[in-house]
This record gives structure tokens, C-alpha cells and sequence, in this order.
């Protein structure tokens, strides 16, 4: 997966190819044949939801430029995969998952896998995590209809947002990188597809094929 999917496609940091290569995705996808689990593509988990491809976990996690102790939050637990990610690069994550049973089985997961530095929390993270704030990084891991003002105001000057923004089934992958009290840049780092993020700062309605 490391030589062929990540490495073959741009991703350079050696930190995040070390931490991919030692994270077992296949204990993230119950269900899905271990010979699948490793595949260049995104796969089902419960309740509709999707965990990206492993590409795409590597290249959000690369554009966050994480520091060991960086607090970092992330909107969209579902298997809890880009969690583990970023807590074995060493930062302190807190992420949102909107789901109930997923959070709690994402919860569960690294519990066993004995990853620690990961607050699981239940609710609507459209509009970030106030009390958290300023975050060292912020990554959502779910589409959304546009950049929603909160997440700009909650990072840390220097830190970054990197968020699929765009219609229902086709985003680009956005980087807002904070310079300034009032002062952010941002660029697209290509075409990308996730689930909706529903809520507040997102869509108000769910995916239809969510069940
Ligand atoms: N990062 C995940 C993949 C996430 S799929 C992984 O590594 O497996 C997107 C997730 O975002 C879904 O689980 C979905 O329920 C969740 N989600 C959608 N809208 C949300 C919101 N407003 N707040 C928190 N989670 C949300």
C-alpha cells in the first residue's frame, strides 16, 4: 500500500508513510476481506459512511503538517482510521463524529488498538470545536457546501484547515492556512469525493442512501 498507492503518488513525508505502513487499516473495515482492506479505494463502514482511500488519508494528513503535541481536531470520526493517524504522529486529536454508534465503535476500536490521545465526541461538528480552540490544525473528513466561517475563526495563526469543500458528490480538497488575526490564504489541492457533512455549517439533509 506504502510503495504502491502512496509513495507512487506524491506523498513524500516519511513520518506519515512510516505511521501508514504501521496502522493496520483492515481493523477498521470489519467486514471487509483483509486481501480488500489495503486497496486504493475508500470502503464502506456502518451507517452508509465511507473511510477514504488510504491515498487520500495520507495526502489531508501531509497538508496538515502535524507536530508532535499539536492539538488537532478532526470532524468525522467513522472508523476512527484518520485518528489513529494522526495520534501515532504524535498529536493530541479531538474528533467529532455526528454519529453515535460509530463514534462509540471508533472509541472501541482504539481502545483495543491500545492508541492513545484521541477524544472521541458525539455531535454536530460543522461549526468546530470553540472551547478547543485555537487548534494547531483542523481536517474534516466529510463534503462540505462551503467554508464554514467558525473553522476559519478556530484555527491558530500558522495552523491549517484542510476541508473538501464543493457540490453533494464532487469537492476539491481546500487548504486554509491562517497568517493573521485576519488574514488566511487558501488553494485547492484537487478534486476529491466524501460523504456529505451534515449539520449547521454543512448540508441539512443527509446522503439519501444513508439508511
Ligand atoms: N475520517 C473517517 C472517515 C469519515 S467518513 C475515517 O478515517 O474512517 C465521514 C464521517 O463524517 C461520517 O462518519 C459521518 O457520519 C461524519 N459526519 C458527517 N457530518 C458530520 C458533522 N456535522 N459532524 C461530525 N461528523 C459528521
Amino acid at each position: 500500500m506504502v510503495t504502491q498507492q502512496l509513495e507512487r503518488r506524491g506523498i513524500r513525508d516519511q513520518r506519515v508513510l512510516q505511521v501508514m505502513a504501521t496502522t493496520p487499516r483492515e481493523l477498521f473495515v470489519p467486514g471487509v476481506p483483509t486481501s480488500l482492506a489495503y486497496d486504493d479505494r475508500a470502503l464502506p463502514i456502518d451507517a452508509g459512511q465511507t473511510i477514504s482511500q488510504p491515498y487520500m488519508v495520507a495526502r489531508m494528513t501531509e497538508l496538515l503538517q502535524v507536530e508532535p503535541g499539536d492539538r488537532i481536531l478532526e470532524i468525522g470520526t467513522g472508523s476512527g482510521y484518520q485518528a489513529a493517524v494522526l495520534a501515532r504522529l504524535g498529536a493530541k486529536v479531538t474528533s467529532i463524529e455526528r454519529l453515535p454508534d460509530l463514534a462509540e465503535a471508533a472509541r472501541e476500536r482504539l481502545r483495543e488498538l491500545g492508541i492513545e490521545g484521541v477524544d472521541v465526541r458525539v455531535g454536530d461538528g460543522s461549526t468546530g470545536e470553540p472551547e478547543g480552540a485555537p487548534w494547531d490544525g483542523i481536517v474534516v473528513t466529510a463534503g462540505a457546501p462551503s467554508i464554514p466561517d467558525a473553522l476559519r475563526e478556530q484555527l491558530a495563526v500558522g495552523a491549517r484547515l484542510v476541508i473538501p469543500v464543493g457540490p453533494r458528490y464532487q469537492q476539491d480538497l481546500v487548504v486554509v492556512e491562517r497568517h493573521g488575526p485576519a488574514d488566511w490564504r487558501e488553494w485547492s489541492d484537487g478534486a476529491v469525493i466524501f460523504v456529505p457533512l451534515v449539520g449547521e455549517g454543512g448540508w441539512s439533509e443527509p446522503d439519501p442512501r444513508e439508511p
